[in-house]
């Protein structure tokens, strides 16, 4: 798949440079900023780099991939890296025992665009993330029905918004990750 590889700056607020642990899981997110594309929200994460470290309300946040409406797949961080997307005060139980305390030490962060406020994603966003889930979890060795997580699920957090409130559509996306995985893998 067409994969553009447009990294951010090294920087403290987006891209912290630090290794990643083992990877135990993916964890896709809605981007929250209804008809934006891959690029401005990648854009958007570079900007953080000119906030300053004394300013108490700064906000750290990145993904490590960010999948557009028209199903463009921008790279913003390596995959050995970490990014800041699931960083919470408190995180589920469920998200404890698999992680520990620091879910952005060891989940890898994808990004979906959506045309509306109602977080429903195109058919084409949906068809290049499965791609993309697939090829993480063969490269990482995980398990689509178990170790593709909704932000939601690490935090509680309403993210990502349609497969929060559509519970059945994640299922959906998750078994169709699972296709893929077995048809790349034959
Ligand atoms: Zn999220």
């Amino acid at each position: 798949m067409n994969i553009q590889r447009d990294l951010l700056t090294v920087n403290p607020f987006s891209r912290p440079g630090k290794k990643l642990d083992k990877v135990k899981a993916l964890a896709v997110h809605w981007v929250a900023n209804a008809g934006t594309t891959a690029k401005q929200n990648r854009n958007y994460f570079e900007s953080l780099k000119d906030q300053s470290l004394n300013d108490a309300s700064a906000r750290y946040a990145s993904a490590h991939f960010i999948v557009g409406i028209s199903g463009e797949v921008v790279q913003c961080i390596p995959g050995e890296e970490v990014a800041y997307h699931v960083g919470a005060k408190k995180y589920t139980p469920e998200a404890v025992t698999a992680f520990g305390y620091i879910p952005n030490n060891c989940t890898i962060g994808i990004e979906l665009c959506h045309p509306r406020d109602d977080g429903q994603f195109s058919t084409e966003t949906l068809r290049a993330a499965g791609e993309l889930c697939a090829l993480l979890c063969i490269q990482f060795d995980l398990d689509p029905a178990k170790d593709i997580w909704r932000h939601f699920d690490v935090t509680a957090k309403v993210c990502p918004r349609w497969f929060v409130e559509h519970p059945e559509a994640f299922d959906e996306f998750k078994q169709s990750v699972a296709g893929a995985v077995n048809r790349l893998r034959r």
